[in-house]
């Protein structure tokens, strides 16, 4: 998917403004590459038609080419198409919250159920398993075990009960012991076939559940547009819970789900331990979709807005050594733009190298330098060696910023060493010395 979206984009380069005609190869190449990562065609139609629409005619926001501008498009809307925000498991108002999964056989539910429970137990909820797959005394086992793996009782009657029976029994005994969130394993099939889904609608129908999950093999792919939709028909389902992400899947089945049901992705499951369940994040999803290549060149491209726009007037300032901390200001606001444009198009597994945390981290440290060169007079924003030499003038910027003498003397500090790092860069001359402040 990567490499065909690269192509896409790479096609726009040199464009001012999108048009009909100058985004109907990069669309044929998305609409392509969302087929490999299959989804299913009637949702790739939707959403080429979608994001087309939306692009023609967009004006050119300064400094930001056709090509960003396509990608940020792309990417809003596969967001949108997933549901947009986080979506939260929803709890009854009084009594037990009753969370029914059910899904294809292998597809990770009871794994799921234990997982699940674990990640409630974290927020304070009681939880309690309900074993409703009968067929096989492997799968009580299965959930018994897991179930004490996370230390969440587990009620099981055995294989020769109806499932629809115990389910009822056992949402009595979660009432008697005051127990927040009952969550009820059902039995799959290898299909979709008409004994699991009426087995399903009676256990549906004695629970009055208030979450009905489907969980959604990550692997499924196109299939899973016609997947989600019949359960969904069927027994009417509330969300799902996509599973083994930590899989090389392409993505597909998550535009899907949203789209075919009007249901969200509420939870995905990365892993085969415990800990391995998070909330469904859209926003990177539709990064994983898109492709690494494709954030990392977004990023790219970016900086090379930022530096044509100031390049220039940079090397002038460079040339003669007057790189002050109006530039400075300018430099960092550039890097902390490109920081939010990061996160606009979502963190990705594998971009570990910018975290939220590392961008709220430098969102912090430049309010901080803000305030401190908000406060200096102009003549002191120009002439940084004015800082450089006098201890009274940090000691009252300090003051006024509300930082500490050390932070301003760090601040002054760097803005020497960077003017020195871009002297080099430049190849204008070697070194260059950076003052010793005067204390
Ligand atoms: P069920 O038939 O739907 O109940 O599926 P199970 O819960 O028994 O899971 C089937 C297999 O998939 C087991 O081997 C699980 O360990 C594995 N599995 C479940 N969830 C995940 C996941 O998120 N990632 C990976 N890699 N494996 C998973
Ligand atoms: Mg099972």
């Amino acid at each position: 998917l990567t490499s065909g979206l690269e192509a896409a984009w790479s096609k726009l380069k040199g464009e001012e403004v999108l048009t009909k005609e100058n985004i109907a190869e990069p669309m044929r190449d998305i609409r392509r590459a969302l087929l490999e990562a299959d989804v299913s065609l009637p949702v790739v139609r939707r959403f080429v038609q979608s994001v087309s629409d939306q692009a023609v005619g967009v004006g050119v926001i300064r400094g930001v080419k056709p090509d960003q501008q396509l990608v940020k498009i792309v990417n809003d809307e596969l967001v949108k198409l997933m549901g947009g925000e986080v979506s939260e498991l929803v709890f009854a108002k009084s009594g037990p919250t009753v969370i029914l999964l059910a899904g294809l056989q292998g597809v990770g539910k009871t794994t799921v159920c234990a997982k699940l429970a674990n990640y409630l137990k974290k927020q304070g909820k009681s939880c309690m398993l309900v074993a409703g797959d009968v067929y096989r005394p492997a799968a009580i086992d299965q959930l018994m075990i897991l179930g004490e793996q996370v230390g969440v009782p587990v009620y099981a009657e055995g294989t020769e009960v109806k499932p629809s029976e115990i389910a009822k029994r056992g949402l009595e005994e979660a009432k008697k012991k005051k127990i927040d969130v009952v969550i009820v394993d059902t039995a799959g099939r290898l299909q979709i076939d008409k004994a699991m889904m009426d087995e399903l609608k009676e256990v549906k129908r004695v629970l009055n559940p208030t979450e009905v999950l489907l969980v959604v093999d990550a692997m499924t792919g196109q299939e899973a547009a016609v997947l989600v939709s019949t359960f969904n028909i069927e027994i009417g389902i509330t969300g799902a819970i996509l599973t083994k992400l930590d899989g090389d899947s392409r993505g597909g089945a998550a535009l899907s789900v949203k789209e075919v049901s009007g249901k969200p992705i509420k939870l995905v499951g990365r892993g085969e331990r415990m800990e391995d369940l998070e909330p469904f994040y859209p926003d990177r999803m539709a990064g994983r979709i898109l492709g690494m290549g494709d954030v990392l060149s977004f990023v790219e491209k970016a900086q090379e807005v930022m530096q044509q726009e100031d390049a220039e007037e940079l090397q002038k300032k460079i040339m003669s050594a007057k790189f002050d901390f109006n530039d400075f200001l300018k430099q960092t606001r550039a890097v902390a733009r490109m920081g939010s444009m990061t996160r606009v198009i979502g963190m990705i597994p594998g971009m570990g190298k910018v975290t939220p945390a590392q961008i709220r981290e430098a969102e912090k440290s430049l309010k901080i330098m803000e305030a401190m060169i908000e406060a200096m007079t102009p003549e002191e924003r120009e002439k940084p060696e004015l800082l450089a030499e006098s201890p009274t003038r940090r000691k009252r910027i300090a003051q006024d910023s509300g930082k500490t003498e050390q932070q301003v003397s760090q601040l002054v500090a760097q803005l020497f060493q960077m003017r020195v790092r871009m002297k080099n860069l430049m190849g204008v001359m070697e070194g260059g010395s950076i003052p010793a402040l005067s204390n």
